[in-house]
């Protein structure tokens, strides 16, 4: 049996870019591939070029640490940067339950409405989820305590009689 002739990966690699009907494996095929974005063909495909080309592989962890500078934009990072503009925690709980003082108002929504704060409009959604848990329950107890109402009053007469 003859060796199938194989392409010379280092040739190919050198090759700035080949032509052919494929999408170039370009930044964002990259990005897309670390992030599983790409459908099973194209990922299959771009796992392979890895394998044949190094230079391929540098562009990729180029793109890995660029996600990773990325990463520093993330909620955490805005919490940390962005702590000296944004209303705490109680402040977007006043708001909800609309006790928060007017001026504070008005800022606490500039925050959230027009300049977006990504963190304080996730933490908000995050309060307000809580707030609509909690007052479920409140309900849920609150039934409990209407239908076992009688069961008390019950209980009264007997212990008076
Ligand atoms: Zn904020």
């Amino acid at each position: 049996m003859a060796e199938k002739p194989s392409p010379d990966p280092e040739t190919r690699a050198r090759s700035p870019r080949e032509p052919g009907p494929l999408r170039p494996i370009d930044e964002v095929a990259l990005r897309d591939y670390l992030a599983d974005a790409l459908p099973p063909g194209e990922s299959a495909r771009v796992e392979k070029a890895l394998r044949d080309s190094a230079e391929l592989r540098a562009r990729l962890e180029d793109v890995r640490r660029n996600r990773a500078d990325a990463q520093l934009h993330s909620l955490g990072a805005i919490w940390r940067r962005g702590r000296l503009t944004c209303p705490d925690r109680q402040q977007l709980g006043s708001l909800l339950l609309d006790v928060l003082d007017p001026d504070l108002t008005e800022y606490v929504q500039f925050h959230l409405e027009v300049i977006e704060c990504a963190y304080c409009r996730a933490n908000l959604a995050d309060l307000k989820a809580q707030s609509e848990a909690a007052g479920a329950s409140r309900s849920r107890q609150h039934r409990i305590l209407q239908s076992s109402r009688h069961l008390l009053r019950e209980k009264n007469q007997r212990a008076k009689d």
